[in-house]
């Protein structure tokens, strides 16, 4: 293999744990704040890292109890700095000089698409976990005619505030069906 090959690889291989970890811990910090559209030392400083503002109280406010958020930092607090993560990895990806041999452009491309479909995908997910499910009519009958069986999960439960992380990038593994790691395609099996 040669130096710019190698080197190449190594620069993809940093890049792609960039994304993956800094992806995972922003998820993990806004899932870690309690109160709906609330904040913590930890989000208060990830927005620092990030440059972000954090938005004004009342209109986090506002937005918490018009949504009937459960938990979780503020969702747009966490788009600005998914949006930032995302174009910071796009600027590092750009500047890279590598050769067109088709295994690297594959890769490159792949990458690119993975950082432009981040901040809008994260968002689906966390909204799923922070946000109250909406059911159907049938569904809230058949909740509550189970609900003397099973007992109801409380809101900040463990398995709503958890992530599991790909284990080379650090990426969140949050589609249940994904056998592969969306972020650096290292299957699961594999690590
Ligand atoms: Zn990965």
């Amino acid at each position: 293999m040669s130096e710019a090959m190698s080197d190449i690889r190594t620069k993809l291989d940093e890049l792609e744990r960039f994304l993956g970890s800094s992806v995972s811990d922003a998820l993990d910090a806004a899932l870690q704040v309690e109160i709906p559209c609330g904040e913590s030392p930890a989000w208060l400083e990830l927005l620092d890292v990030f440059r972000q503002e954090q938005t004004a109280e009342d209109s986090r406010q506002r937005a918490a109890a018009s949504t009937g958020q459960l938990f979780g930092a503020p969702p747009d607090e966490l788009n600005m700095v998914l949006t930032e993560i995302a174009g910071s990895a796009k600027e590092r990806l750009n500047k890279l000089e590598w050769k067109d041999d088709g295994q690297n452009s594959g890769r490159v491309q792949r990458i690119f698409n993975v950082i432009d479909c981040i901040p809008r995908e994260t968002l689906i997910l966390y909204r799923k976990r922070v946000m109250p499910q909406r059911r159907s009519m049938f569904a809230g009958a058949m909740a509550s005619a189970q609900q003397s069986v099973r007992k109801p999960e409380p809101a900040n439960s463990t398995s709503k505030t958890f992530i599991m992380r790909c284990g080379k990038c650090g990426a969140p593994r949050l589609k249940k069906d994904n056998f592969t790691c969306e972020y650096c395609d290292t299957p699961y099996a594999e690590q």
